[in-house]
């Protein structure tokens, strides 16, 4: 249903049903981690979830007690968001996809935390935590 790949292509990976919903985080370490103003995902059922080429090269980092952040140890393009707390989904970086999204609802979370330069203006909804 969908491919995606990082910055460098050593990474591929492989999702096997129709993303249905996309979040765009505003919390800080999201905006750390992506170097951004917000970390966009897709979260899917992990089963749907596959690496597609270079698995050895994706490196995981512990960001909070339970909450693992994957990235390409290559470019450093971020790849997946996981928690002990949700262990059947994974989050899916949005800018990884290599296949259109297409129309799906969206919404803007942890908007309490977001950059005080960064002004929310789509119209999406937003929730100021999770
Ligand atoms: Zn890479
Ligand atoms: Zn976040």
């Amino acid at each position: 249903m969908h491919d995606g790949s990082c910055l460098c292509g050593a990474v591929k990976y492989r999702i096997d049903v129709p993303i249905e919903s996309a979040s765009h985080c505003h919390c800080s370490q999201c905006r750390k981690g992506h170097g951004a103003a917000f970390g966009s995902y897709a979260t899917v059922p992990w089963s749907s979830f596959a690496w597609a080429a270079g698995e050895d090269s994706v490196a995981r980092y512990t960001s909070s007690p339970g909450v693992t952040r994957t990235f390409c140890q290559h470019c450093g393009a971020t790849l997946q968001w996981y928690s002990d707390a949700h262990p059947e989904t994974v989050g899916v970086t949005l800018g990884t996809l290599d296949t259109p999204l297409g129309v799906v609802p969206q919404k803007h979370i942890y908007t309490e935390s977001k950059a005080g330069w960064y002004i929310i203006a789509d119209g999406l909804p937003q929730e100021p935590g999770s």
